[in-house]
């Protein structure tokens, strides 16, 4: 790929983009205003608008992304998102809207809120939820400071919240920044939690079991409702991780399996584009002896309108300024709508369905750790090719020269040489196919030409980089 240049390379004296009327009112000179502040050199680049648009155009295709090619980052559920939810998230109505207008004046917004809270509620089993968490790591933040509320009220000391070695590692940073000592439950040889080391690691210190469900593994955790049963024996409460909530949309309700709160991470299952950290919508479902605590306000309806409840004594306050993401929440809006009941259904299915037919096409090939059948990911291990010299890092860098997104690696850290793969529903047969080769391929490759992954990535705009300095040290010279 030939090098990209910056527009002050691309700059020709009076090239112009842009064309403004004749000025009508006196020219000031910079000097006169800006004065020492001004640069000696404040030429702008002049390119025409081909130029300029070409420019961006070939840098935005630079990087991958989900509207490019497969991205089937384990975890972080990068599906395709459905343009029409671009659409209603740009409607003026919404765009235009200042946060601090009369509800009298936004009750279509409101309305929004709360429908898309019913419906939320509904899928998961839940009585109440907060929409404002910026992110599922600010929704377990606000969940974990509720459950510590909760306790305060009952004045109880509970110290304590356990958290499985498998889990994310915003849960054990949730719980810490909460004021609770995180405290690790080992997974059976099966990958699900130990009922045994959580009887042990129970006691009436505990305040709270942070569980992801399935985990991150992909296994459903078939004593879940024994798990519950246990913690609420020892009178402390359960949390959910709801990242992996499109495995068992449509399907289990975490609510009626005896959970007390989850969060739920609005742009993984409900179609969000997120890239590099962002933008994110953490909502917060809760049973009723949690309703109290949810952060203020909440959207309520009566006598036929929408409006804000402020007024709410042992709310744990503010967890975000204003609504939320709001446009967010109008593209989780919009994708529910669209796919009804029986689409939301479907969405686990095939998600589970492509996951495991992936399993199962690479069996064999890369390691397989845990042989639990898993539902929307699959967890395999590069461990099979060190013998070659070959590590999961390079598998993840030479599938970058096939145009497909690496999974991820090294995570869950329980796994050695991790490869999470996560295709979601949004994949067609054919293009998981193309990854699957991708993969059997490069397999083959590691036995007999394995220079072709330690040099990975050999087509991309940037070769193999030190990524812990990459990211430190920033090179924005696209011709390097
Ligand atoms: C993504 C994820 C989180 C964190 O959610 P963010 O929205 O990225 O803050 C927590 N737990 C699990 C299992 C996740 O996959």
């Amino acid at each position: 790929m030939s090098p990209e240049k910056s527009l002050f390379e691309l700059s020709r004296p009076g090239r112009r983009a842009w064309s403004l009327p004749e000025l009508d009112v006196p020219e000031l000179s910079l000097d006169d205003y800006l004065g020492d502040y001004l640069r000696e050199d404040n030429s702008l680049p002049e390119v025409s608008e081909s130029d300029l648009i070409r420019h961006f155009v070939r840098l935005s295709i630079l990087n991958h992304h989900v509207d490019k090619g497969f991205y089937p980052l384990g975890s972080c559920t990068m599906k395709y998102n459905p343009k029409i939810n671009e659409q209603t998230a740009r409607l003026p109505g919404f765009t235009q809207l200042h946060p601090m207008e009369k509800e009298t004046l936004t009750q279509g917004a409101l309305q929004l809120m709360f429908e898309l809270g019913e419906y939320l509620k509904e899928i998961t089993g839940f009585d109440a939820i907060t929409l404002q968490p910026a992110a599922g790591a600010q929704g377990e933040l606000t969940g974990i400071l509720m459950v510590r509320k909760f306790f305060e009220k009952k004045g109880e000391n509970r110290t304590v919240v356990l958290v499985p070695d498998s889990a994310h590692g915003t849960n054990p940073a949730s719980v810490t920044l909460s004021g609770f000592q995180s405290v690790q439950i080992k997974s059976t040889p099966d990958g699900l939690i130990d009922l045994n080391e959580l009887q042990r690691a129970c006691s009436d210190c505990v305040a709270c079991l942070m569980v992801t469900n399935p985990n991150t593994l992909g296994l459903f955790e078939s004593e879940i409702k024994t798990i519950c049963e246990i913690m609420h024996r020892y009178g402390a409460l359960v949390y959910l991780d709801g990242a992996n909530l499109n495995a068992y949309l449509g399907i289990h309700r975490p609510g009626d399996a005896g959970f007390d709160l989850m969060h739920i991470n609005l742009h993984k299952t409900f179609s969000t584009p997120h890239g590099g950290g962002g933008p994110g919508s953490g909502p917060v479902a809760v049973k009723k002896h949690l309703e109290p605590f949810l952060p203020s306000p909440v959207v309520k309806f009566s006598d036929g309108k929408y409006w804000l409840d402020y007024n709410r004594p042992d709310s744990i306050g503010r967890m975000l300024a204003f609504h939320g993401q709001f446009t967010i929440l109008v593209r989780a809006y919009t994708y529910i709508r669209m796919l009804g009941a029986n689409g939301s259904k479907e969405v686990a299915e095939c998600a589970v369905l492509n996951a495991n037919y992936i399993r199962k096409q690479l069996e064999g090939i890369y390691d397989l750790p845990y042989t639990r059948r898993p539902l929307h990911e699959v967890v395999f291990s590069g461990t099979n090719l060190k013998q070659f010299g070959v590590k999961t890092l390079d598998i993840a860098k030479r599938l970058l020269d096939y145009g497909i997104h690496a999974p991820t690696v090294y995570f869950p850290l329980i796994v050695p040489e991790a490869l999470m793969i996560e295709p979601t529903e949004t994949e067609s047969l054919e293009s998981i196919e193309t990854f699957i080769n991708a993969m059997k391929e490069i397999a083959s490759d590691a036995r007999t030409n394995p220079n072709n992954l330690l040099n990975a990535p050999l087509t991309t705009p940037v070769r193999r980089l030190d990524e812990a300095r990459a990211s430190r040290q920033l090179d924005v010279n696209f011709n390097g």
